[in-house]
């Protein structure tokens, strides 16, 4: 949270096996934070982008969410088609062209295999 400097998630879990709790930057001192946006953080220049991609965008593929949580939940209302990978169900399966109820990780492997990539 002070530096910015970005750790793999192993380097956390390592320091917090080792009783290092909260896990901390080896440049800094300060606290190591998941690289996410967490409830009551602003939203990061990545959803703005997003927002922007969604205009004119033909598909959009959604991978590992809920839906649930807003703002993020809206922007399948922006999506003139939509293809979403989620292990459980969400509130927006009966309105995508192609839904997948499993880990995305197989997903992704089934499709690479059945496209021989
Ligand atoms: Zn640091």
């Amino acid at each position: 949270m002070g530096c910015n400097h970005k750790y793999d998630f192993s380097e956390a879990v390592r320091q917090f096996e080792d009783g290092i709790v909260p896990p901390r930057c080896e440049t800094c001192g300060g606290i190591l934070r998941p690289d996410v946006v967490l409830f009551e953080d602003p939203m990061s220049s990545d959803y703005y982008r997003a927002l922007e991609a969604l205009e004119g965008c033909e598909l959009l593929m959604v991978v590992g969410s809920s839906l649930q949580v807003y703002p993020v939940a809206d922007m399948p209302y922006l999506a003139r088609q939509m293809v979403i990978i989620n292990k459980e169900p969400t509130p927006f399966d009966s309105r995508a062209a192609v839904t997948a109820h499993c880990k995305a990780g197989e997903f992704f492997e089934e499709l690479a295999s059945i496209l021989k990539l």
